[in-house]
């Protein structure tokens, strides 16, 4: 079923967590029309249902190996052909991450997916505004609930839960140092690939952008008309 006139498109959201790529991918799948694959979940359901590609994964991790970019191309490939179907918007999240999945991507749609377009939309946000974002969370202690919460509510246990809320060991000041610079060489070695393949990237810029304003803003950017932030 058509949606709203999406076209049919293939869109890989590049950025670092805490841009708002999540609540981006969460409003615009709750409006319809649009489906996502996190590739967390796809290797998760891999290994469960046993599967050769989760069998060959599985290998991998017990010995502490990093996943070949061709086997995650090749799940996410089949992944795509599967919901082929899809009359709308397909997002990826977390892939692809490498310049050799840049192109390992780009070769599946051009060979399976013709029906659909491509793009990544890259995350765009300072590092001192992501820093200042993530020195503010603060995250409910109970692995089954997680609920994130900012320190400017003065709040010490979860809504939800009742449990202690606790800031992440990733959300120390020095370790989102060192994850920023990881993710900087991501970055340049992604969009070179982008580049080469002549895989068009859209930029959206988040860091003038009021949280509740992101979604809107996001679509505007998507349609080319650019947006000013208010
Ligand atoms: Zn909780």
């Amino acid at each position: 079923m058509a949606h709203q006139g999406l076209k049919r498109e293939v869109i890989a959201f590049f950025g670092p967590p805490g841009s708002g790529k999540g609540t981006v991918a969460q409003i615009w799948q709750q409006r319809g029309g649009v489906i996502s694959l996190s590739t967390g979940s796809l290797c998760r359901q891999h290994i469960q249902e046993q599967t050769v590609h989760g069998k060959e994964f599985k290998q991998l991790l017990d010995k502490g190996l990093l996943i070949p970019d061709a086997l995650m191309s090749a799940m996410v490939g089949d992944w795509l052909i599967a919901h082929k179907d899809h009359e709308g918007v397909i997002l990826l999240d977390g892939y692809p991450r490498t310049a050799e999945q840049v192109r390992q991507w780009h070769e599946i749609m051009v060979r399976d997916m013709v029906e659909f377009a491509h793009r990544v939309v890259l995350f765009e946000i300072s590092d001192n505004v992501l820093v200042d974002r993530l020195c503010q969370r603060l995250t409910c202690s109970n692995s089954r609930c997680q609920k994130v919460y900012s320190l400017t509510e003065s709040l010490s246990t979860c809504l939800d839960c009742g449990s202690a809320l606790v800031r992440r060991h990733d959300d120390e000041p020095e370790v989102i140092a060192q994850r920023l610079n990881v993710y900087a060489g991501h970055k340049r070695a992604l969009l070179a690939a982008c580049e080469t393949q002549g895989v068009e990237v859209k930029i959206f810029n988040v860091d003038e952008v009021p949280f509740k304003n992101m979604f809107e803003c996001f679509l505007k950017v998507l349609s080319e008309k650019g947006c000013v932030a208010k």
